[in-house]
């Protein structure tokens, strides 16, 4: 179903965001209005495909930055070979032709990763067998186009049949990223409520649990925003009623996104009616937190601390385990390997070994690099290890 973004045109997109200025116009214009785009063609890339890497050299130099930062020294994790590079040459034996092994997660353990859905919704729950994962990730339509779809009674049927057939207890549907709900632009904004009800109805009749959504991007106010984003949020809750949890996810804060505070996805979410309120939570993007300024690395309690002073650790339903490709604070969205960027091992160990968190759903969306089995079980295999397991 996915009209896939070609590695090329995906490294074109990151550069573009790259050299775009951090703080957007004021004055609404169709290539700000796209922010959120830029940005989710980069989390696209890396989610669903491996983006074209130099990355052992940038890594590097990320990775010094953050045994500076590091409390301890932590034991340097085993580097993910990265095929794509052509300076490192390609071993051919049979043991780096094996897959690593299939993740032990244990059964009341909710981990896994974003999977692809090309081929149809019913095809991600075999995706996430391939990797033993208790949780999927998934798109129910292509998140970089404004064309919807619904989900018919058949797909409905076939995706709920793969998901007992594949045994697992938890999905969640990441929404489109052309969607702004905080745009002051009244087209924007209708057509983004209209998209994001959408994608609300087709979790429904998928019976998927969680639906995460990044808050829009403000344009001209802030508080002006947050009252809009607030305002269409409760709009679609109330058309589109059914047991999917929203998630809000937490943002790197790039130009005018809302949701780089945990004040600001409060103000959000204080601003839904109370009886829709009940169906909406938080998503902990490790990578987009840091970013924002929040430092998991140094002050790993403070920042839980903070988020359950300001938002409730009742609301925190969701991780996105991400390590980062760029320094603290830099409000860029640079997706990297886990203990491979500039967060390192520690927060992951943290995030998997806190018995406050062993309800939430842990959701890998780091690189695939040119094989997504064999990458996404090296993840999760070293996630477990943090626990003690394989
Ligand atoms: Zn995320
Ligand atoms: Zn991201």
């Amino acid at each position: 179903m996915v009209a896939r973004q070609t590695a090329t045109t995906a490294a074109a997109t990151q550069a573009r965001v790259e050299q775009a200025p951090v703080k957007a116009a004021p004055v609404e214009q169709a290539s700000v209005e796209q922010a959120p785009v830029e940005q989710a063609s980069v989390e696209q890339a890396s989610v669903e495909q491996a983006p074209v890497e130099q990355a052992p050299v940038k890594a590097a130099s990320v990775r010094k930055v953050s045994a500076a930062k590091a409390p301890a020294a932590a034991p340097k994790p085993r580097r993910l070979a990265r095929a794509a590079n052509p300076l490192v040459p390609k071993r051919r034996d049979p043991d780096t032709d094996a897959l690593p092994p299939l993740p032990r997660i244990p059964a009341d353990m909710r981990l896994g990763t974003h999977v692809s859905s090309q081929g149809g919704s019913f095809a991600a729950p075999p995706r996430a067998i391939e990797i033993g994962a208790t949780a999927l990730q998934l798109f129910t339509k292509t998140p970089n186009q404004w064309k919807e779809r619904e989900i018919g009674a058949d797909e409905a049927v076939q995706f709920r049949a793969a998901l007992r057939a594949a045994g697992l207890p938890v999905t969640v549907s990441h929404d489109s990223y052309l969607i702004n709900l905080a745009s002051p632009d009244d087209a924007m904004r209708t057509r983004s409520i209209e998209s994001f009800a959408t994608e609300l109805r087709r979790c429904h009749a998928l019976g998927i649990d969680y639906l995460v959504s990044h808050p829009g991007n403000y344009m001209d106010d802030r508080d002006a925003g947050i009252a809009r984003n607030a305002a269409a949020i409760a709009q679609a809750l109330q058309q589109e009623q059914g047991p999917t949890i929203l998630c809000l996810e937490t943002t790197a804060g790039t130009g005018t996104a809302l949701g780089r505070t945990f004040e600001e996805l409060a103000a959000i979410i204080d601003a839904v009616p109370p009886a829709l309120r009940r169906r909406v939570g938080v998503c902990v993007d490790t990578c987009h937190v840091y970013s924002a300024g929040y430092d998991l690395v140094s002050d790993f309690d403070g920042v839980i601390d903070a988020f359950d002073r300001i938002l409730g650790l009742e609301r925190l339903r969701m991780w996105h385990l991400n390590d980062s490709k760029t320094p603290f604070g830099s409000h860029r969205d640079r997706h990297e390997l886990i203990a491979e960027g500039s967060l390192g091992e520690q927060p992951f160990r943290r995030i998997m070994t806190d018995p406050r968190f062993a309800r939430t759903v842990r959701i890998l969306e780091t690189p695939k690099l040119d094989d997504a089995t064999r990458t996404d079980r090296v993840m999760l295999n070293r996630l477990l290890g943090y626990v003690g397991i394989a």
